[in-house]
């Protein structure tokens, strides 16, 4: 038997677990299997969520400088696989290996700030009214917590959200997603090579996420569930959520808006929009998805940039030269040609792209695309430009607010005043300013509106899995 006929077992209970069905995970680019998974459902998932209570009084009742140390160790285990897992992520969703390498660098990043953040977790005494009195405020873990991953960014969405969570002493049941479960399986193997309490972190392969969901979901113990994922599936697990009263932390959909002034410095304007629309081929919650240019620039800006999207390398994400890989599936590639066709039905213009080969779509610039067109009000999650003219300041701020999303965006001026009044205007969770790739684990991430609720990284990432506790004590 090949490796790829094997089956490659879950980590459930501390140990590694074969199911009775196997799902494949297939490469994009090539079609070919990379791996049989096994497939969890409903008994996969009571028994984890036995085991993560359980695993909870033990993770919990360690100190924080004991969880720190092994937060760090798995940190440094990360980086010294770093190809390696920069080689599933290419295999089993299409990034190619020297953006994977990056990602690997920035998902490590969240287990060392968050083995520092544990450390820092502190209550406090409040002065009380009455001599006698002594009121202490406590911060403790929320309980076992139930995560569910996306696959755009196999390895950081997963440790955005469990290294704040162990950080805190909470126990974890991760559902990666079915495109993409081979990265966190990988996770799960250095968790405990590094000697990680084994179940408080597992991981639960599904081909459909519904069976072992609702199981973990109407499971009153897992008191918290954090979600990255699209806006609607989001929405249907919010209230889900509500039936147990679970905590809710939700990181969705995008869409983000782009604002060039025509102070802007122009080459790094070029730069940074290019970075934030198509690194991994536009499938990012924070890409750039439209992009609005002052009208004194516009024609400037347009020519140039379609002309640097065409220099970007498109094929095998294996190989280390690739910039643009495939798209995760046939539904991703579809969904741009819909919003390609859209934008040219209301007469955009294409500077550049279009083309489409088996999963991969070309760097893709469009000029002059109706505001109502879909590639504008919708959030594409592929490599397509839409360039869109406006005038004023004012009308600027207004087009980007338009719509429901709120999670980040983004604005070249080199003017304090503008930097000002618009990062304040827009109603976005992130604002990137001349910087087409805010994220970082030391500050805190997640959008408003309909992108999501609660913060990921910084200070605010470990609060969302602790919980509050009063102690008042009357003297005797
Ligand atoms: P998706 O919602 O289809 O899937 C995300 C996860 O949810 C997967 O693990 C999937 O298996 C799971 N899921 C789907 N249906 C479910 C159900 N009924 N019950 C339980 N789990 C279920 O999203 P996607 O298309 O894979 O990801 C792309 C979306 O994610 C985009 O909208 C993007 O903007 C968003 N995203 C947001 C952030 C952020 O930080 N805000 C980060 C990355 C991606």
């Amino acid at each position: 038997m090949t490796d790829v006929q094997q089956m490659q077992p879950a980590w459930l209970a501390g140990a590694w677990k074969e199911t009775a069905k196997s799902f494949p995970v297939v490469s994009p680019f090539s079609g070919e299997v990379v791996a049989n998974v096994a497939d969890c459902g409903e008994q996969e998932a009571r028994l984890a969520a036995d085991q993560a209570c359980q695993a909870f009084s033990e993770w919990r009742g360690q100190t924080a400088f004991a969880r720190a140390e092994l937060l760090e160790r798995w940190y440094q285990a990360m980086l010294a696989h770093d190809q390696e897992i920069a080689r599933l992520m290419a295999q089993e969703m299409g990034k190619p290996v020297s953006e994977g390498l990056g990602e690997v660098r920035y998902a490590a990043s969240f287990l060392r700030w968050f083995a520092e953040e544990a450390k820092r977790v502190a209550g406090e005494f409040l002065p009380s009214q009455s001599a006698r009195k002594r009121l202490w405020i406590l911060k403790q873990p929320v309980g076992p917590v139930y995560a569910i991953t996306p696959w755009n960014f196999p390895a950081a969405m997963v440790t955005r959200k469990v290294a704040p969570a162990l950080a805190a002493g909470c126990s974890v049941i991760l559902k990666p997603a079915e495109e993409s479960p081979l990265t966190a399986l990988y996770l799960a193997r250095l968790w405990a090579e590094v000697g990680g309490l084994p179940a408080a972190f597992q991981v639960l392969p599904a081909s459909d996420p519904a069976p072992l969901s609702r199981v973990l979901m109407a499971d009153s113990r897992i008191r918290k569930l954090t979600f990255t994922g699209s806006t609607e599936v989001g929405l249907m697990l919010y209230q889900e959520a509500a039936k147990t009263l679970k905590r809710v932390s939700l990181e969705l959909g995008g869409g983000a808006p782009v604002l060039v002034f025509d102070d802007a410095d122009l080459d790094a304007a070029l730069s940074g929009v290019l970075t934030a629309k198509f690194r991994n081929v536009g499938q990012s919650c924070v890409a750039a998805n439209r992009i609005y240019v002052q009208r004194d620039i516009y024609a400037a800006f347009s020519k140039r940039y379609a002309e640097l999207a065409e220099q970007l390398k498109v094929g095998d994400p294996l190989r280390p030269e690739t910039q643009i890989g495939p798209l995760v599936s046939r539904q991703a590639v579809d969904k741009v040609k819909r919003h390609l066709e859209d934008a040219l039905d209301r007469g955009a213009t294409l500077l550049t792209g279009g083309r489409t080969e088996g999963l991969t779509v070309w760097p893709t610039v469009l000029a002059d695309v109706p505001r109502e067109a879909l590639a504008v009000s919708e959030e594409t999650f592929g490599p397509l430009a839409p360039l869109i003219p406006f005038g004023s300041e004012e009308e600027a701020v207004q087009l980007a607010n338009r719509g429901q999303a709120g999670l980040a965006a983004y604005v070249w001026t080199r003017d304090l005043r503008r930097t000002l009044l618009t990062s304040e205007a827009l109603e976005f969770g992130i604002v990137g300013v001349n910087d087409g790739v805010p994220s970082t684990a030391n500050a805190p991430f997640g959008g408003v509106k309909f992108s999501g609720l609660g913060r990921e990284g910084g200070h605010e990432g470990i609060a969302e899995y602790l919980e509050t506790k009063f102690v008042s004590i009357d003297l005797p």
